[in-house]
């Protein structure tokens, strides 16, 4: 038993001590072993590859962000746009919708996620919006709704709106 805490104590002070900070090219801190520099490391029997890989692509996230009223193109909503991903579960009350803000455009290049490859929004969320996610710009574009006047209009019709056709089909 003894022998066993104290391999937990030289784990413990290994953990503490191979926390080196490197920089990747999109800028996010990455944590790799002090000895090798390697994220994932046999020799030190540390993997930082998860934790490293969620940096990179909230860094890359953070990157797209532009100042309010940005264009962000083309048939898209600009940044600032204040948007609501509403609760279709029929299971809250009051209902749990998401809220939050157009922040930027890419293409998600994380494969963990359900977009990877695709065109997505960056959301901003949250207190200051302090968190971020990436949702599809075709889904949040059928799905997601825009506030608009002080009131929540689905993202079709605002698009809609916007393009000057006032033809009202669907609501
Ligand atoms: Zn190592």
């Amino acid at each position: 038993m003894e022998g066993k805490s104290l391999q937990l104590l030289a784990a413990l002070r290994r953990a503490q001590s191979i926390t080196q900070t490197g920089r990747e090219l999109c800028g996010s801190d990455i944590i790799t072993c002090e000895a090798h520099g390697e994220q994932f490391c046999p020799d030190c029997g540390y993997s930082f590859t998860e934790i490293n890989h969620e940096a990179r692509h909230e860094a890359r996230r953070r990157k797209a962000i532009k100042p309010p009223n940005t264009a962000l193109g083309d048939g898209l909503l600009m940044s600032g746009t204040e948007v609501r991903m509403p609760d279709t579960t029929g299971e809250n009350n009051p209902p749990n919708h998401l809220d939050g803000q157009i922040g930027g455009v890419l293409i998600e290049e994380d494969e963990e996620t359900d977009f990877a490859g695709e065109q997505c929004y960056v959301i901003q969320y949250g207190k200051q919006n302090a968190y971020m996610i990436t949702y599809s710009v075709e889904s949040v574009h059928e799905e997601w709704q825009v506030k608009t006047n002080g009131q929540y209009v689905s993202a079709s019709k605002y698009m809609k709106l916007l393009s000057g056709d006032e033809s009202d089909e669907e609501d």
